[in-house]
């Protein structure tokens, strides 16, 4: 059971920001509207992720650590209307199959928590009762401790902790309504606040995106029908300085779509600012059954059936919040 995990552990856990993103979107998939992320060494030592989620029935926690026990999909159109996260029921036994792994957690209706910890050949599972409030621990120790080729492609500490870093800003900026702490080597890091206002929403951006790309956004919050966009683009002038900063989402998801991106570079380039810069954070959402979702974890494509449709909504949608910009 081991080594078949560890195959899939191939495709799931390439680096610590892997394993970081599998546990905070179980932790979203949860309901969590806390998440507490603390990080030692570069993610190598520890990954440890706290949430206020709904917890896991101490009957289930064994069946979660196993492979394809996933509790999110129960009918084949379930598969093509996705909304959660993770849905494939591998990410846990992989993850586990490659580090040192132990689960925590307590339902609400559950008066004691839980732990429990996979271990040996066969990853048989041990259940421990623990203390912990309403909600979920992972803690994953010595990533790779037993696969030391895999370890060996480990970047620096610095490096592998810039990436869980990037990796949070796109998840704090998906859920804005979510708090999100990120600690590394017990240092607090980042503190992304729940916002629900737009001024709270603004703070929050500034937060992931810096004060100097909130000063020179504007807000986008258009309809169309099933269509929805909103978000913020950088006025021409700003993009320059931030053209790093293009995020795009699908139904909370981050996509990085070539139909997209031309809908944004044609508002800009017919908004006067024939440029190749470009600079965003913008939320697309569109009925689930007029999307394909291309679920392999490494890749961000999507498929608008009335794609279309979808180009020309986001393209004078956006040519008109920069017109706007620019009077
Ligand atoms: P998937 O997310 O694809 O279902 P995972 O291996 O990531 O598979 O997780 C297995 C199962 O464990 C989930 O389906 C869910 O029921 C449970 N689970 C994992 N993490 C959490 C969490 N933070 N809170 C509540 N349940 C969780
Ligand atoms: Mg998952």
């Amino acid at each position: 059971a081991r080594l078949a995990n560890q195959i899939a552990a191939g495709e799931v856990v390439e680096r610590p920001a892997s394993v970081v993103k599998e546990l905070v979107e179980n932790s979203l998939d949860a309901g969590a509207t806390r998440i507490d992320i603390d990080i030692d060494k570069g993610g190598s030592r520890t990954i440890r992720i706290r949430d206020n989620g709904k917890g896991i029935p101490k009957e289930e926690l064994s069946l979660a650590l196993s492979r394809h026990a996933t509790s999110k999909i129960t009918s084949l159109d379930d598969l093509e209307a996705i909304m959660s996260l993770g849905f494939r029921g591998e990410a846990l036994a992989s993850i586990s199959s490659v580090s040192r792994l132990t689960l925590t957690s307590k339902t609400a209706d559950q008066e004691e928590a839980w732990s429990a910890y996979a271990e040996g050949r066969d990853m048989e599972v041990q259940l421990k009762p623990a203390a912990h409030p309403v909600g979920t621990t992972l803690e994953v120790l010595d990533l790779f401790f037993n696969t030391p080729a895999r370890r060996k492609f480990l970047r620096t500490e610095k490096t592998e902790f810039s990436h869980i870093d990037e990796l949070l800003k796109r998840i704090a900026l998906s859920r804005l309504d979510v708090t999100i702490n990120l600690r590394h080597n017990g240092k607090m890091i980042r503190q992304y606040r729940a916002s629900q206002t737009q001024v709270q929403k603004e703070r929050r951006l500034a937060a992931v995106c810096g004060s100097n790309f909130l000063n020179h956004a504007l807000a986008v919050e258009l309809e169309h029908g099933d269509l929805k966009l909103s978000g913020w683009i950088c006025s021409p002038q700003g993009a320059r300085a931030q053209n790093d900063i293009q995020y795009c989402y699908v139904n909370g998801r981050m996509m990085k779509d070539k139909l997209i991106n031309h809908a944004i570079r044609q508002a800009y380039e017919t908004s006067l600012a024939a440029d190749q810069y470009a600079a965003y954070v913008l939320f697309i959402e569109v009925d689930p059954h007029q999307v394909d979702v291309n679920v392999h974890p490494a890749k961000h494509e999507v498929r608008f059936h009335q794609a279309r449709l979808v180009h020309d909504f986001i393209c004078q949608g956006l040519q008109s919040a920069l017109q706007q910009g620019l009077e």
